[in-house]
Order: C-alpha cells, then sequence, then structure tokens
C-alpha cells in the first residue's frame, strides 16, 4: 500500500538543523562524505532517523520518497526483511574474526556465476578499496605504471583517481584534491568519455606503458550517462592491441542495471572488475574480481599485496548472500519490474517537466537515470556540466518540500527500487507539477 510521505513533528529529536549545527563541531562539514553536506544544493541536510522500502524518515519526523537509495544499495527498497534477517542471524554468532568463513566462498560462488567475466574474487570493505587494489593488481601483472581513466567517471577517493584533466583533449592529469602528489597525478591520463579517438591518440603515444584503462561502463557519477555505440568495443580491442587491462568499474552497475552487471547487458568483457553498493546489500563491501590468471596475481598466490582486517565481515557477506540470490532467483520479474517502473518515472517526469515548459534531457538505463536541466544531448562531462545549476537547486528543495528526496547534487545518477509502486511513482509527479520555478 502506499500513501502520501506523511510530515508530522517530532518532540523527542533535536530535529535536522540542531543536529547539523552540533555535527560540524564534531565532524568537517558535520558529515562522513561530502555531498551529504547538500553543499551544491545549499539548506540543512536531512538527518535520517530509520527508512523502510521506499521512504526515509528524517528527524524533523517528515518522510521522503527516495530515490538515492543509499547511493545505490537499495535496490529492493530499504529495510528489506529478507537482508534484515541475514544480517540479525548472522550476528548472534559473532561480528569479525579475522579468518575465512563459510559465507565467503558463497558469496564468491555467486559472484562468479553472476558477473560473466568473474572466476574468482576477492572482497574489500569499499568500492574505493576495490578499485585501488584493480589498480594495482594491473600494474602489478603488466609491470607498467601509466593508467587511462575518463573526466566525470568516479573511482573513489584513491590519490590516483583524485585527478582531473590538464588542457587539451586528453592528459596527464593534475590533481583535483590537495594532498594527492603531482607525481601520482601525472601517472593517471584523463581523456573525455565516449571518446574514442582521444583515447586511440593516448594509446598511440603511450600505449606500451598503459597497465590499464578504467571506465564506469554506464557512467553514474555524472548524472547516468551511457556509452554510445561502439566506444566500449572501442576500449576492448586498444587494450588488446596494446597489452593493456580493461577494467570495468561496476561498483555502481554491478547488479543495478542486469542480474550480469553491465557486461553482461552490453555483452563486453572487461578483464577485471570492481562492484561495491548493491554486492553488500547495504552493508560496507568492495569487490575485485576477474579471470583465475590475474587474480592469483594478488597475495597470498601472487605477489601483489591487498588485504584488510575487516574484508569479508560476515555481517557484509550475510547481506550480500541475501540480496544477490534474490535478485538471482527472481531476476526476471525483479529486472522488469524495475524496468516497467523507471520507463513510468521516466515519462511521467518527463510529461511534469514539459509542462513547466523546462528543458530537460533524460537518460535511463534500467533503474537507473539521470536528468540534465538541458536540451543539449548530454554524452560527456562537459555536456553534463552545461546543465542548469540554479534550476536543478530549485527543483532539488522543491522536491524535498513535497517529500520526494532525489540525490543534493546533479552530478549523481537517481535509483528506483522495486519498493517504489505505480502510486508512490505518480505522486512524485504530482510533486514536480505542483513546484513553482
Ligand atoms: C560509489 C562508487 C565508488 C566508490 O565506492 P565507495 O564504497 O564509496 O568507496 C567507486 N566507483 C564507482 C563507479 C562508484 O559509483
Amino acid at each position: 500500500m502506499s500513501s502520501m510521505p506523511k510530515d508530522a513533528t517530532n518532540s523527542t529529536s533535536p530535529g535536522n538543523q540542531a543536529l547539523f549545527d552540533r555535527a560540524r563541531q564534531l565532524i568537517p562539514g558535520g558529515v562522513n562524505s561530502p555531498v551529504r553536506a547538500f553543499g551544491s544544493v545549499g539548506g540543512t541536510p536531512r538527518f535520517i532517523r530509520s527508512a523502510k522500502g521506499c521512504r526515509i524518515l528524517d528527524e524533523d519526523g517528515k518522510e521522503y520518497i527516495d530515490f538515492v537509495g543509499s547511493w545505490g544499495p537499495m535496490i529492493l527498497g530499504h529495510a528489506h526483511p529478507e537482508i534484515l534477517e541475514a544480517i540479525s542471524s548472522t550476528a548472534i554468532h559473532g561480528t569479525s574474526f579475522g579468518a575465512p568463513t563459510a559465507a565467503e566462498v558463497e558469496i564468491a560462488e555467486l559472484i562468479v556465476d553472476m558477473v560473466p567475466s568473474a572466476e574468482m574474487a576477492r572482497l574489500t570493505s569499499s568500492g574505493t578499496e576495490a578499485t585501488m587494489s584493480a589498480l594495482r593488481l594491473a600494474r602489478g601483472i603488466t609491470g607498467r605504471s601509466l593508467f587511462i581513466k575518463f573526466e566525470g567517471c568516479y573511482h573513489g577517493h584513491g590519490d590516483s583517481f583524485l585527478v582531473a584533466a590538464g588542457s587539451g583533449a586528453a592528459t596527464h592529469g593534475h590533481p583535483s584534491s590537495p594532498g594527492v602528489p603531482e607525481a601520482t597525478a601525472n601517472l593517471t591520463l584523463v581523456a573525455p568519455f565516449n571518446d574514442l579517438d582521444a583515447v586511440e591518440k593516448l594509446m598511440a603515444e603511450h600505449g606500451s606503458d598503459v597497465a590499464a584503462i578504467f571506465v564506469e561502463p554506464i557512467a553514474g557519477n555524472m548524472g547516468c550517462v551511457p556509452p554510445v555505440a561502439g566506444f566500449l568495443e572501442g576500449l576492448r580491442k586498444l587494450c588488446d592491441e596494446h597489452g593493456s587491462l580493461l577494467v570495468f568499474d561496476e561498483v555502481m552497475t554491478g547488479f543495478r542495471v542486469s542480474p550480469q552487471c553491465a557486461q553482461g547487458l552490453l555483452g563486453i568483457t572487461p578483464d577485471l572488475t570492481t562492484l561495491g553498493k548493491i554486492v553488500g546489500g547495504g552493508m560496507p563491501m568492495g569487490v575485485v574480481c576477474g579471470p583465475k590468471n590475474y587474480m592469483e596475481h594478488f597475495s597470498p598466490t601472487g605477489s601483489v599485496y591487498q588485504a584488510g582486517t575487516l574484508s569479508g565481515n560476515p555481517l557484509s557477506v550475510a547481506a550480500g548472500i541475501a540480496l544477490l540470490k534474490r535478485l538471482r532467483a527472481d531476476s526476471e520479474e525483479i529486472y522488469s519490474t524495475l524496468d516497467q517502473r523507471s520507463e513510468q518515472l521516466h515519462q511521467l517526469w518527463k510529461a511534469a517537466l514539459d509542462s513547466h515548459g523546462i528543458p530537460h534531457s533524460w537518460h535511463r538505463v534500467g533503474s537507473m537515470f539521470g536528468l540534465f536541466f538541458t536540451a543539449d544531448t548530454v554524452t560527456n562531462f562537459k555536456d553534463a556540466a552545461k546543465a542548469d545549476e540554479e534550476l536543478f537547486k530549485s527543483f532539488f528543495h522543491g522536491l524535498l518540500a513535497e517529500g520526494v528526496a532525489i540525490a543534493p547534487s546533479s552530478y549523481e545518477a537517481g535509483f528506483v527500487s522495486l519498493a517504489h509502486s505505480s502510486d508512490d511513482i505518480s505522486f512524485t509527479a504530482e510533486a514536480i507539477g505542483k513546484l513553482q520555478f
């Protein structure tokens, strides 16, 4: 059953504003991950007390229909009973042993079964750790130092990835954060997403020193930007020609766009894959996976060092197993329902925005969507950056006031979950209809 999001004051909580004021005294910017601070939209972040299905409840007692889904993992909705049961029934037997467990074998089997290119998996505690480890592995296997990434693709906060393009279409990168050494950033080559010519030029010049090309096969960290026809195929070919590894960062797309991840959906086989978000069922987890001959370069079989005190944590693994099993068992029904609901959202939101006369462009791959306030096509970061920021701010705050939460940045993808009913989606479109611009 669905109903309108509730708005009830809650006398026992200090409320969002008081919590944010206190948090800012104790935690830099009041948050433990910067985008949560509402920096690019302004205002007070909502402190979330609880969540269930497609709804989240904040410390002012206001409820929202949520399209953030914890930035991706909540594909079945928040607080799904099967996942909660898996976590709690595991927790009573102990929360961490620092020793191998049967459940780690089971999740590795699930990953190998579902991810087309995977024969082995190594678990980490976050997506960031997975991409850092995959980069070290690619460098260790090839004995090369350089790698290529794309402008607007996010691969976590490892030094090598916090790199922006210099001037020119495709270049050696520069640090995008203080604290990242110039020398490190120089080993990262940056090209525009969907620009195969730029990558060809880089490979022609540097190919024999390029360990890997890292790419989000469907970009999700500059809004949702799908690959243009031939782009990923071209990267695959270039990697083969130059002996570089193709790494798909599927931390966002893994099990989101299909039960076989983006690689299964698009029919392209990467050398290494990183996973996160959904694979941990809403608990901290990342994964590096790939063929045995590459994966066995990781210590202790190989010499590429990689480790983690809490890697393969029993609670994360239990949540991940419960979620992956559900996705695999009911994949046809789950992914077709997600697709229908997401298409409904696309059509209704588009109609509501058109009724306001607001130019916008949409991308949707399954239940992952990107909405850009620009009439132009968006195929890369520069296009995405042309979207109207002011319009986004009023859209964001308008929706929030109506009880609809989207990510507090125009560079984020949105996610529909199985818990979003058709009525919930209609409600959110009506909310857009009511906005004043
Ligand atoms: C979220 C994300 C990461 C980072 O994962 P964390 O768990 O936040 O460290 C890496 N790559 C992609 C594509 C992501 O979406």
